[in-house]
C-alpha cells in the first residue's frame, strides 16, 4: 500500500467515524425570541434573518421533527439519525408573528412553551420589566434595599449608579459588561427564587425607586390568549406550558409546584380544546418532586436546559436542549454539526 493510499484510507476511516457518530443521535434546540433587540442581557434574541438561515441549515443537514415525535422515538429507543426538534420558551408574541411564518416557509415543526400567567398581561415578563427599569442610560439613586419577610438585601450601587450612553451601547454590543449590567444580574439573581406575588411587590418597589415610568413595550409583549389559538392552527406548532408564573420550581413547595404545573396545563387545554403533553421547566430548574408531578399531570415529555444530545435511553422527562444564540447561517452550520457529533 502506498503512502498516498494509507492517507486516503485513514481519511475515509475518520469520515466514517464522524458520519456514524452523527447518526443515531438527536438534539433539541431552544429559542426564546425572534427579534432585533438593542440590549439583550440574556442573549435570547435571534434576528429574523439569522433564524431563516438557521432553518435553511436544519433542512440541509438535519431531520426536523416535532418534539412529541422525538419524545415517542426516545421512549421506543429508536431516535432516527440527525433528528432535530425546535422549541421556544416563555411565549413572546413574536413567536407567532415572526417565527411561525418562517417555520412554515421551511416546514419545520416547533413547540412553543408559554408562561400562562402572562398571556395578555399588561406587564412584561419580570426579567424584562427589570431590564426596562435598570438598563436605560441615566442615573439611579446610590442605594437599593429590598425586603421580603425575613429576607432583605442591600445594594450599594457605586459605579453602577450612573449609566452613560456609551456604556449602554457597549452592553448592547456585548463588550465587557458595565457595572450597571452587573447590578442588573445581581438583582435578577436575588429576585428569581421568590414566589410570584412577593417578586411582584419588589418589582413595583424597584420601579418606584428608579423614579421612571414602566410600560409594556410592543417588542417585549407576551402572546394574547387568542394568539395562542392562532399559533397552534395548522398543526405545525405545538403549544405547551412553562408554568403559570415562570416559577423556579425546585425552590417551591410541592403544593406550589403542583399548582404551577397543573393550572398552566389546564389553561392551554381550555384554550385549544385538546390535551397537552409537553412541558418545559423554567430556568431548567426541577427536582424529583417536579418530575413526578409532571408525570402525574399527564405529560409525556419535559425539557430541561442541559446542553447535550439525546441518546438512546434518554429520559423523556429530562430532555436536554441546546440554547441557540444569534448566529448567522455559517456559524450555526458549524455549531449544529458539532452538536450532532458530540
Ligand atoms: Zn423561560
Amino acid at each position: 500500500m502506498t503512502m498516498l493510499q494509507r492517507y486516503v484510507n485513514k481519511g475515509r476511516e475518520v469520515l466514517n467515524r464522524i458520519i456514524t457518530s452523527v447518526q443515531h443521535k438527536g438534539i433539541i434546540l431552544m429559542y426564546h425570541r425572534i427579534a432585533e433587540m438593542d440590549v439583550d442581557p440574556w442573549y435570547l434574541c435571534v434576528s429574523p434573518e439569522n433564524f431563516a438561515a438557521q432553518l435553511d441549515v436544519l433542512r440541509k443537514h438535519a431531520r426536523p421533527m416535532s418534539l412529541q415525535k422525538l419524545a415517542a422515538a426516545v421512549r421506543e429507543g429508536n431516535v432516527p439519525p440527525r433528528t432535530v426538534a425546535v422549541t421556544f420558551d416563555d411565549g413572546y408574541a413574536n413567536n407567532l408573528y415572526t417565527a411561525k411564518p418562517l417555520l412554515e416557509r421551511y416546514d419545520v415543526p416547533a413547540t412553543v412553551f408559554v408562561t400562562t400567567g402572562y398571556l395578555g398581561s399588561e406587564k412584561e415578563y419580570w426579567w424584562d420589566e427589570l431590564d426596562q427599569a435598570l438598563l436605560r442610560p441615566g442615573t439611579l439613586p446610590p442605594r437599593l434595599s429590598l425586603t421580603v419577610g425575613d429576607n432583605s438585601r442591600n445594594w450599594d450601587l457605586s459605579a453602577a449608579s450612573s449609566y452613560t450612553e456609551d456604556e449602554y451601547r457597549n452592553d448592547c454590543a456585548r463588550a465587557p459588561k458595565s457595572p450597571r449590567l452587573s447590578f442588573y444580574y445581581s438583582v435578577w439573581e436575588w429576585l428569581r427564587p421568590f414566589p410570584d406575588a412577593s417578586r411582584r411587590k419588589m418589582l413595583d418597589a424597584i420601579v418606584s425607586w428608579t423614579g421612571r415610568d414602566s410600560h409594556l413595550r410592543p417588542t417585549h409583549r407576551s402572546l394574547l390568549r387568542e394568539e395562542v389559538v392562532t399559533l397552534a392552527q395548522g398543526g405545525l406548532v405545538e403549544v405547551g406550558p412553562h408554568t403559570v408564573s415562570h416559577a423556579m420550581l425546585s425552590h417551591h413547595t410541592e403544593d406550589i409546584q403542583r399548582q404551577e404545573i397543573e393550572e398552566s396545563k389546564q389553561c392551554i387545554e381550555r384554550l385549544l380544546g385538546t390535551s397537552i403533553t409537553s412541558f418545559s421547566y423554567p430556568f431548567g430548574r426541577y427536582n424529583e418532586t417536579t418530575v413526578s408531578l409532571v408525570k402525574q399531570a399527564g405529560f409525556t415529555a419535559a425539557c430541561t436546559v442541559e446542553n447535550s444530545t439525546i441518546q438512546q435511553g434518554s429520559d423523556p422527562f429530562q430532555l436536554p436542549r441546546f440554547g441557540v444564540f444569534d448566529m448567522n447561517g455559517r456559524v450555526f452550520e458549524r455549531q449544529l454539526l458539532q452538536w450532532l457529533r458530540t
